[in-house]
C-alpha cells in the first residue's frame, strides 16, 4: 500500500470520509483535519462504484500525495 503523507501545510495526518453505499455510486474524501487547511483546498475526493472502496482508497492516497508534492514546490 502507498504511504500516506502528512499535510505539508500543518503537518497533521489527513482523515478519510466515506459515503459507502451497498449499491450504486459511492463517494470518498481524504482531507486534512485542520479546518483552515481544508479551506486552502487540502482535500481530495473520488467517486467510485459500490464494492471498489479499496481501489478508491489508493486513488485518494495517490491524489493526496500529488497535491502535497505540489504544495511542497510552492514552498
Ligand atoms: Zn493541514
Amino acid at each position: 500500500m502507498t504511504e500516506l503523507k502528512n499535510c505539508q501545510t500543518c503537518g497533521q495526518q489527513p482523515e478519510f470520509y466515506w459515503r459507502d453505499y451497498t449499491s450504486g455510486s459511492c463517494f470518498g474524501e481524504l482531507k486534512c483535519i485542520d479546518r483552515e487547511c481544508i479551506a486552502q483546498r487540502c482535500r481530495v475526493s473520488v467517486s467510485y462504484g459500490a464494492g471498489s472502496q479499496k481501489r478508491a482508497t489508493n486513488r485518494l492516497i495517490e491524489q493526496w500525495n500529488e497535491l502535497m508534492a505540489k504544495e511542497n514546490q510552492h514552498g
